[in-house]
């Protein structure tokens, strides 16, 4: 869980030995098998994202087996919605102001137990390995919704900037929908694996051609003005992270006039999470997930932010 949040130099994660915790009425316990790492619980232990609950256990791509019927269920980000709300109502639940989420409301899974409400658990498969089956959970979700926001045309040219756990997920969803991706990564490793999936190009930016949409998965602010300077004619620049650094000032000739749109992607509903898991379960993606021991989960996260992971990093029960 997170202590104090800080730097990972200062060790903010913490191993405790807690009680099994008790479901509530309409909740399920949930036996962990895996559970991928995130940029958000980074983001939460460094304390980028102001905890909500002090000591909370971070973790919310959880592949795991309820207790009592043993039903191999994912335990995802999003943990409730109040359903009454008009963002609930019109089926933008992903928006509703009473939400909350897993590892940042309630503990989540960088444990050996997690606790979850039964409506938002999605149901998995029990013959294939926890640890490709975790990535889908996050990553694969949120990368699916920033696909849909970033209204890429069908056979369009995709620009994918920062090339980890999500983007590789999105790139060979996108790619299986015709389109023409360009990867963007200062890393020479992600670069390979964008190409080894598929990828068109991947360069050190600036792409090779005018994309029609983008998607902005480093959470750096610096990169939306010549993001935005690549786009073609009408192009959509998504940014998919639930934290951005500042963006610098923007110029409208240079990054915003001839309709070019700059959106954020804010958490998924669980129809997005219902359809890229049958996707995703029907056509299996190839999942680069690197297994890390549950007591390791403070060298994942270190290794998170000094970009040496290279697809998605996955805690493993033992
Ligand atoms: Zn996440
Ligand atoms: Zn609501």
């Amino acid at each position: 869980m997170v202590g104090r949040p800080g730097p990972m130099a200062s060790e903010p994660l913490e191993l405790v030995e807690r009680e099994v915790p008790v479901p509530g009425p309409g909740e399920v316990l949930v036996r962990v098998e895996a559970c991928g790492v995130c940029r958000t619980d980074l983001h939460l232990a460094e304390g980028d994202l102001a905890p909500r609950r002090p000591r909370t256990s971070p973790g919310h791509q959880v592949v795991g087996r309820v207790e009592g019927t043993g039903e191999r269920v994912g335990v995802a980000w999003l943990r409730s919605t109040c359903g009454t709300c008009r963002y609930c109502r019109r089926g933008m639940e992903n928006l509703c102001p009473r939400s909350t989420y897993t590892g940042w409301d309630a503990d989540g899974g960088y444990a050996e137990y997690v606790v979850a409400p039964a409506d938002y658990v999605y149901p998995l498969p029990g013959d294939r390995p926890a640890v490709e089956l975790a990535p889908l959970l996050c990553a694969g979700i949120i990368g699916y919704r920033a696909l849909a926001r970033c209204d890429l045309p069908p056979g369009g040219r995709l620009g994918i900037y920062g090339f980890g756990a999500s983007a590789h997920l999105t790139a060979q969803a996108a790619i299986a929908q015709g389109a023409v991706v360009h990867a963007v990564s200062r890393s020479a490793a992600s670069r390979e694996l964008a190409l080894e999936l598929g990828a068109a190009s991947a360069t050190g930016g600036p792409p090779p051609e005018p994309l029609d949409a983008a998607i902005l998965f480093a959470p750096v602010g610096d990169l939306v003005p010549p993001a935005l300077e690549a786009l073609d004619r009408g192009g959509t620049l998504a940014v998919a992270g639930i934290h951005l650094t500042d963006v610098p000032v923007l110029n409208y000739e240079r990054h915003l006039f001839r309709e070019r749109t700059l959106r954020s992607v804010t958490a998924n509903t669980r129809a997005d999470g219902r359809a890229y898991l049958e996707l995703a379960l029907a056509h299996p993606p190839h999942v680069m997930a690197v297994p890390y021991a549950f007591e390791e989960a403070d060298r994942a996260l270190g290794d998170l932010a000094a970009d040496r992971v290279n697809g998605a990093a996955v805690l493993v029960m033992a």
